[in-house]
């Protein structure tokens, strides 16, 4: 018995290993931390049409009780699942060192050269497989089977719902040599980090500290109030695309990289201090970002899936 207990403590060594080596497989840290992913998907939720409602339901799994907000952490769960170690490079953007500029065709590569693979590409292609639901709901059967068979439209709304937020974070489209900002080690107020994690969940975190009493949707409400109150055509403005498309993913990632230059690279070189400066200019960018995110999210859904949708 004594052998056997040892030897069934080396096969629970050896599948604890194995589960650490799956989970330390060389990828890169980042996206929205999950209260990022969360307040984008919570302030999309009410700007949703009954229509897109009912469809974004009916492809929800059970569990999630009609909430689209507790799965949109979920592409960040399964990205270390062997199965899904090539969507690891859809949550982010690479540009070249110190351009601020974006180009879809220079910068949407995986790293081993597959175009397409990165957030502004992942956004296009779940959108247009999303584009296939009303073709489900009025083909027979057979057909019906086919196109699920093609694709996932439950893991197409996931995708979707989480990379829309991720490509809103600045640093998910930042340079390449640093991934991002996660090379580069800063101190956040005392303690260190790297800068890609001070934008992912750092400042949110503070922010809920200082203004929200901790609270995640207090912030989301605040945010949400400023959308409605002086921001009607702002949030109309920035659910719009420029030639009329269901998601303008290149347009974010544009923004996106401007914003990391003007903002979270700047004053941030390895070994500095940020703190309150640092801190109190770029929450507003950080607020803005997730606002937008939510906006935008819910027009493709309701672009998708929405009253004016059949006619796609
Ligand atoms: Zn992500």
């Amino acid at each position: 018995m004594a052998a056997w207990g040892g030897l069934g403590r080396v096969v629970l060594w050896l599948l604890v290993g194995v589960v650490l080596c799956v989970g330390s497989f060389p990828g890169r840290a980042g996206a929205w931390g999950a209260d990022g992913h969360h307040a984008t998907c919570l302030l999309a939720e009410p700007l949703l049409e009954p229509a897109t409602w009912k469809a974004v339901r009916s492809l929800l799994p059970e569990y999630a009780n009609g909430s689209l907000a507790s799965l949109c952490t979920w592409p960040d769960d399964i990205k270390w699942m062997w199965k899904y170690h090539w969507t690891a490079p859809l949550h982010y953007i690479d540009t070249p060192d110190f351009l601020c500029r974006y180009n879809y065709d220079r910068d949407c590569y995986d790293e081993n050269g597959h175009k397409g693979y990165c957030a502004s590409g992942a956004i296009n292609n779940f959108t247009s497989q999303l584009t296939n639901y009303h073709l489900r709901e009025s083909n027979p059967p057979l057909v019906t089977r086919a196109l699920e068979t093609e694709y996932n439209l439950t893991e197409a709304l996931l995708f979707l719902s989480h990379i829309v937020g991720d490509i809103h974070q600045p640093l998910h489209v930042g340079f390449t040599s640093d991934a991002g900002g996660n090379t580069i080690m800063v101190h956040w107020y005392r303690r260190k980090a790297n800068l890609h994690h001070v934008w992912d969940t750092e400042i949110i975190d503070k922010a809920k500290d200082l203004y929200y009493n901790k609270s995640l949707l207090t912030m989301v409400n605040a945010i949400m109030e400023n959308i409605t109150n002086d921001g009607v055509s702002k949030a109309q403005m920035w659910s719009e695309c420029p030639n009329g498309e269901i998601a303008c993913p290149d347009t974010y990632a544009t923004e996106g990289i401007s914003l990391a230059c003007q903002y979270a690279y700047r004053n941030a070189t390895p070994g500095s201090t940020l703190a309150d400066e640092y801190f109190l200019s770029r929450l507003p960018i950080v607020e803005s970002r997730l606002a937008q995110g939510g906006v935008r999210l819910a027009a493709i859904l309701n672009r998708l899936f929405g009253a004016n949708s059949t006619s796609l």
